[in-house]
């Protein structure tokens, strides 16, 4: 399910395939992706504008557009971008078709439907509009920032770190990672948490996601690709730490499943 590392992927990939290109028309496969506007609107916004280049907050990309306005899209649990050249058909769960005059297409595909695309006149206000807390990777999200998001909230940390009107782009997968990386167990509540931890927890979320983005994370994550030391490639049933080798455990929060290493994470700490 993409998270934050994995729409920073999407985004350098439109960059790559897209930018500059003019849309010629926007077909529209499921209306129901579509999010405050009808597929007929949509389809007439984008007709005839130019992509100029995408920024991304959180798990949401945002795409710039020439001569004015904003395409926003959110992946869900399964979503994706694919970029093609000629003729070849569009690839599978195609939901949102966009043909350039010069022959180049994107598909936004969305194998199970959760997710939205839509239109803004403004990114910041859009932003705004979503209740969303700040991006995890913001150069202006510091330490300091981190402590008033912790200090406004009760509970424990993996839910704080999934919650992403504290704290946008990070979801169940990379929580984990982050908290066996700093050596908290995920449910330590917050109040708990002493000023090492805070501060290995905030180092841990950085590095995480930035070493995830070098991985070239994406929509099927290639655990492989990502190093020895990660929770992650070890994620399910059976899994061995990859610190001190113990068989990782499981933990409930709100429907989602956690792991994470009984030895290796500590309360508190
Ligand atoms: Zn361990």
């Amino acid at each position: 399910m993409p998270e934050l590392p994995d729409v920073e992927v999407f985004g350098r990939y439109l960059d790559r395939t897209c930018k500059g290109r003019v849309i010629r028309c926007v077909t529209v496969n499921d209306p129901r992706l579509l999010s405050g506007i009808s597929s007929e609107a949509f389809a007439a916004r984008l007709e005839g504008v130019r992509i100029l280049s995408s920024m991304r907050h959180g798990k949401y990309l945002l795409v710039r557009l020439a001569p004015a306005g904003w395409l926003w899209m959110h992946f869900g649990m399964t979503g994706a971008l694919r970029h093609w050249e000629g003729g070849e058909t569009e690839p599978p769960y195609t939901r949102i078709r966009v043909d350039f005059v010069d022959g180049h297409h994107l598909a936004y595909t969305n194998l199970r439907r959760l997710g939205a695309v839509g239109c803004a006149e403004d990114a910041a206000s859009f932003i705004a509009a979503q209740h969303l807390g700040p991006d995890a990777l913001d150069p202006h999200f510091d330490l300091a920032a981190f402590e008033r998001v912790l200090s406004a909230r009760k509970g424990d940390i993996k839910s704080l770190l999934m919650d992403q009107s504290a704290l946008a782009g990070i979801g169940n997968i990379y929580s984990d990672e982050i908290l066996f990386q700093a050596g908290i167990h995920p449910k330590t509540k917050i109040d708990r948490l002493g000023v090492d931890a805070r501060e290995r927890l905030f180092r841990q979320i950085k590095r995480v996601l930035e070493t995830a983005i070098e991985c070239g994370s994406g929509a099927e994550l290639n655990t492989d690709a990502l190093p020895r030391s990660f929770l992650l490639r070890q994620r399910r049933k059976g899994g061995h730490c990859p610190r001190c080798g113990d068989v990782v455990a499981t933990a409930k929060f709100s429907g989602r499943t956690a792991y994470y290493c009984p030895h290796c994470q500590i309360e508190g700490s």
